[in-house]
């Protein structure tokens, strides 16, 4: 969706609010599958003739344990900040060398939200911060009952218990 910056462009403190919902339902991206769409809300400032938005993304993701490979849910929120700036800022008088630089009035707004929404995504995934993952000898959930095989559970915090043994 194209999002219009005109309004404020060229009037320094003016505000104007950002609300949407970014349909991501059923997209997978880096092993998380959106089950909401993504309710963005936010500000965009303009500050001395740069736009300055600050937002708020948050919805619901399916991620896969890294330990026990079993699908769970998750409330997923970040929050981000972009800086716009016209094509016509001199690049010396720049402070802000991650601006974006605006080609006409409008962005590109579902791109930004995305582009935010990705980066922030956990990196570790687990069901539980205590899931027990599967039994290295038959592959049974250990989080589900303990399966009765004699070995020990491979959780990273045992291996150093095995380098003192
Ligand atoms: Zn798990
Ligand atoms: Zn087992």
């Amino acid at each position: 969706m194209k999002f219009d910056l005109l309004p404020i462009l060229n009037a320094d403190g003016r505000r104007l609010p950002l609300n949407l919902e970014l349909d991501l339902i059923g997209k997978e991206e880096d092993g998380a599958r959106f089950l909401t769409p993504v309710s963005v809300t936010g500000e965009f400032v303009n500050i001395g003739g740069s736009i300055e938005l600050c937002a708020k993304a948050v919805c619901r993701v399916e991620y896969v344990c890294d330990r026990c490979c079993e699908a769970f849910e998750s409330d997923f929120c970040c929050s981000f900040e972009e800086v716009f700036k016209k094509e016509d800022v001199r690049v010396e008088d720049d402070q802000n060398p991650d601006a974006v630089i605006l080609t006409g009035t409008a962005i590109d707004i579902d791109e930004i939200v995305l582009a935010n929404v990705l980066v922030n995504l956990p990196t570790k995934r687990l069901c539980m911060d205590d899931c027990k993952g599967l039994c290295a000898e038959c592959g049974h959930n250990l989080n589900q009952s303990d399966c009765g095989c004699d070995t020990i559970p491979t959780d990273p915090r045992f291996d150093i218990l095995d380098k003192l043994l």
